[in-house]
């Protein structure tokens, strides 16, 4: 958790890169990969600084999933970030600062999401339509008869 604090400082206040957001996915022990946030560096709002983490921990493995590793990271998880964890197969978090001193300190607002995914559809405020389902649905079946395909 140490290194998680130190990459997010300075990610935040050394390289003005991103938010005070930083990351390490652990191993038996051993960092396997880290990361910190660089949304304003990179202009990607998905450079987080747990899924820079967990992108860095599966390349250095060869492996999508990060089966009993650890991740430590200096905040809270925001949804996006969470989901990759459960993707990555990810055993445990461990976060240091909360969604609540992310947002006194940072005006990081993770709530309208929250608040999001809990409605129906129809009630989001980015309009989702669904569109073309047999199409894509014709894609699915060859998936499912493909033979080499990779579990997950
Ligand atoms: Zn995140």
């Amino acid at each position: 958790m140490a290194r998680a604090i130190e990459l997010s400082e300075r990610t935040s206040l050394v390289e003005s890169a991103g938010g005070a957001f930083g990351a390490v996915i652990v191993r038996d022990g051993k960092i396997i990969g880290e990361g910190a946030n660089r949304v304003v560096a990179e202009n990607d709002p998905t450079w987080h600084g747990e899924m820079a983490a967990i992108r860095n921990a599966c390349k250095a493995e060869g492996s999508f999933k990060l089966r009993d590793a650890t991740l430590y990271t200096s905040a809270e998880p925001c949804p996006m970030c969470m989901a990759a964890s459960y993707w990555a197969g990810i055993k445990a978090v461990f976060y240091a600062a909360t969604i609540g001193d992310a947002l006194e300190y940072g005006n990081f607002d993770d709530s309208m999401i929250y608040g999001e995914i809990k409605k129906p559809l129809t009630e989001r405020s980015i309009p989702i339509k669904q569109i073309l389902r047999a199409e894509a649905v014709e894609v699915w079946k060859k998936y499912k008869e493909k033979t080499d395909r990779v579990q997950y």
